[in-house]
């Protein structure tokens, strides 16, 4: 009996999703394993795309910037406007 349990399916079709991009990232002192999966079906990851977008555009409404913001993370993820 062959079971291939999808690691990281597809939260629309369940597929097991394809790993594109794999990185480390560093966050004080602890490294965290980051990796970037999409779905086959390349319909399919176009909509989990744009539900994506809206999910981000959610939460950034819903974090609103409580004044002070660690100096370090600004410079790196504030990239150039523009
Ligand atoms: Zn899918």
């Amino acid at each position: 009996m062959q079971t291939t349990e999808p690691i990281n399916p597809c939260y629309r079709c369940g597929k097991e999703r394809k790993i594109v991009k794999k990185w480390e990232e560093k966050t004080q002192g602890a490294k965290i394993s980051c990796t970037m999966a999409v779905c086959p079906d390349p319909e399919c990851q176009k909509k989990v795309d744009a539900q994506n977008a809206r999910n981000l555009e959610k939460q950034l409404l819903h974090m609103k910037p409580h004044g002070k913001q660690p100096p370090n993370k600004q410079i790196v993820l504030g990239k150039k406007k523009n």
